[in-house]
């Protein structure tokens, strides 16, 4: 069984290795109730990465699970909510309406997210895509929406204020705990990637970095991820603290920058995989990269190269 980590007053963390690299963090929040923020992926039943009941009873005054909050709808966020939810019927689930078609099938996402490697003519890394959402993911069809500025109150002091931060996924948001000055910010908040040499990832590059600046205008005191995102610390972890936070928010702002410098650059009507794989190249000094044996392109620089608009088709004769 894996362990809660008590990370503030009223708040613990769980991180679960999922192969490789990739790890997910959820949060849980008490006050007179208690909230989970992101459920983590869907694990087969009885596996010891699940979330248990016995895993949240041993939290001191936990009884009830009284909201489920997506930071928004990817499948490693929402995935386990529908096992969770069947163990505590009562709980309230909540996700901004925009992330909610992409919640509610692992099919319509892996199609979302694979739409790069089918359209770059990458049959073996759409295959695998598919193949992992579709293994690690449950559809849900949250009851609650979620707003900018809502708020959900645990009692005892512990209130939960929503921001909307629109750009990794259009329905993205973060979690903000003023008692203890901590935000949970899902995945706005990418730096390098979250794996070694990967890249970070949205949907809209404009709006990410608008929601960056957004988010650094609250003045954060600690961040909350929801992976242990290269911000240029020397390790893993998820949670970001005073003096890290502002130059975590800082490099990820210019890392898009930067690759938006790089796309702009290219000449319209080449090979978008041939471009893609260029400005990785232009990059190295300013993103790690590691490129993968099926794409030639590091772990998720594919979808935020077609977020930058590389879209034209592999073959110039097509
Ligand atoms: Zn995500």
């Amino acid at each position: 069984m894996i362990e809660l980590r008590q990370i503030g007053e009223q708040v613990w963390s769980r991180t679960v290795m999922l192969g490789g690299e990739a790890h997910v963090a959820t949060y849980l929040v008490g006050g007179d109730g208690w909230a989970l923020i992101d459920t983590g992926v869907k694990f087969p039943p009885g596996d010891p990465r699940s979330l248990s009941r016995s895993a949240l009873a041993r939290i001191p005054g936990f009884d009830d699970l009284d909201h489920i909050v997506l930071t928004h709808g990817h499948y490693d966020h929402v995935g386990g909510v529908a096992a969770l939810a069947a163990e505590y019927p009562a709980a309230q689930i909540y996700l901004h309406p925009a992330d909610r078609r992409m919640a509610s099938s692992a099919i319509v996402q892996s199609e979302e997210m694979a739409a790069f490697a089918k359209a770059w003519n990458l049959p073996e890394k759409a295959a695998s895509m598919e193949a992992h959402i579709n293994e690690r993911m449950t559809g849900v069809h949250p009851e609650y929406d979620l707003a900018d500025g809502m708020r959900i109150d645990l009692g005892g002091g512990a209130l939960i204020e929503v921001i909307a931060l629109p750009g990794h996924t259009a329905g993205s948001v973060a979690f903000r705990l003023a008692a203890e000055d901590i935000t949970f910010v899902g995945d706005a908040v990418q730096g390098w990637g979250s794996r070694t040499g990967s890249w970070p990832f949205y949907a809209d590059p404009t709006s990410y970095r608008d929601s960056l600046k957004r988010l650094a205008s609250y003045g954060p005191q600690r961040l909350a991820m929801a992976h242990g995102y290269h911000c240029g610390l020397p390790f893993n972890s998820a949670v970001l603290g005073a003096s890290d936070v502002l130059a975590a928010l800082e490099l990820s702002v210019s890392v898009v920058d930067a690759i938006e410098r790089e796309v702009l650059k290219g000449q319209p009507g080449r090979p978008a995989l041939e471009m893609a794989r260029e400005v990785v190249h232009a990059l190295l000094d300013e993103i790690p990269a590691r490129t993968e044996p099926t794409t030639g392109l590091p772990n998720h620089a594919g979808m935020a190269l077609w977020a930058h608009g590389l879209r034209s088709s592999t073959t110039p004769h097509q």
